[in-house]
């Protein structure tokens, strides 16, 4: 079955759904935009995405023309239009087809609604953990565009994503503009050192993921010592265990980074945990 793509009011066949070659979005990565999971049948921190979307929104001045109740209706919708019951939801929000200038005040927005599948590493990785490099190009500078805005423009995350995969793995993980450890291209960062679990805070320059908040939560009600920490690469290097998290990558172990092994090599007791609650979790 085709997959009917929302866009401003009207179901479109995926060949058919487009925008224009003048909306901002694509000429200038002037948008935001939300990818969510649905998890039997439910929408996955439905409102939690919503929220960060309209911040992201606001952060841009970026006017979304509705109300975010109206938008979680429209997710809702298009998810049973779809007749999804496991799959992933792309939330688009561009600021719309203006003229050939940057100035986005003629722009309409437009907000268009993707379900479809999705699936960022191969499964067997999610035994045996993955292999990561860290990345020359840095998350922005808080005073570029923030990187808890999670804009149209992910050129950065792209190019380290390159960079990856040319030096043979999937992943980079990606510094802050101080070379403390932020995130990867996708997904958010966690270490457990000597039973403590650790990730950088949000003012770390990264994208405040809702899956993160999710396994902290996990964490917390399992009882795990956990903590907001700055991170230097020498913490993760010398990390018993670490995994990353994402609406695409779920959880998963890395089991080495810049070519030093991590721990025991293998997906490690607290990761392995924490995955089992989430898959757990995220169907409660
Ligand atoms: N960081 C970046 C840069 C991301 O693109 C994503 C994916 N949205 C994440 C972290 C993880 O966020 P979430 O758990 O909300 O998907």
């Amino acid at each position: 079955m085709s997959n009917k793509i929302w866009i401003n009011g009207k179901y479109f066949d995926k060949l058919d759904a487009k925008v224009s070659v003048y909306d901002h979005g694509f000429l200038y990565g002037d948008g935001v935009f939300e990818g969510i999971r649905i998890y039997s049948g439910k929408v996955f921190k439905h409102k939690e995405h919503i929220d960060r979307l309209y911040e992201s929104a606001k952060a841009i001045a970026l006017t979304i023309p509705m109300s975010p109740p109206e938008m979680m209706q429209v997710v809702e919708n298009a998810v049973a239009e779809n007749k999804k019951v496991d799959g992933y939801i792309r939330l688009v929000v561009s600021r719309g087809a203006g003229n050939l200038g940057i100035d986005p005040r003629r722009c309409e927005p437009v907000v268009i609604v993707i379900v479809d599948d999705i699936s960022l590493y191969p499964a067997e990785l999610y035994e045996s953990g993955l292999e990561v490099i860290t990345s020359s190009y840095i998350r922005n500078h808080p005073n570029a565009t923030n990187p808890r805005v999670k804009s149209l423009n992910y050129l950065n995350n792209v190019l380290a994503k390159i960079e990856a995969t040319r030096a043979g793995c999937l992943e980079a993980i990606m510094l802050n503009h101080k070379g403390e450890v932020a995130e990867c291209t996708a997904d958010n960062l966690f270490i457990v050192k000597n039973g403590v679990l650790k990730t950088p805070p949000p003012d770390a320059g990264i994208l405040e993921g809702v899956t993160r908040n999710f396994v902290i939560d996990l964490a917390e009600k399992a009882g795990i010592p956990f903590k907001e920490a700055t991170l230097t690469r020498h913490d993760v290097y010398i990390a018993d265990e670490m995994f990353l998290t994402g609406t695409g990558a779920e959880v998963i172990a890395v089991t080495k980074v810049d070519e030093r092994v991590l721990g025991t090599g293998k997906q490690g007791p607290i990761t392995k945990r924490l995955r089992e609650l989430f898959t757990a979790g995220v169907r409660a």
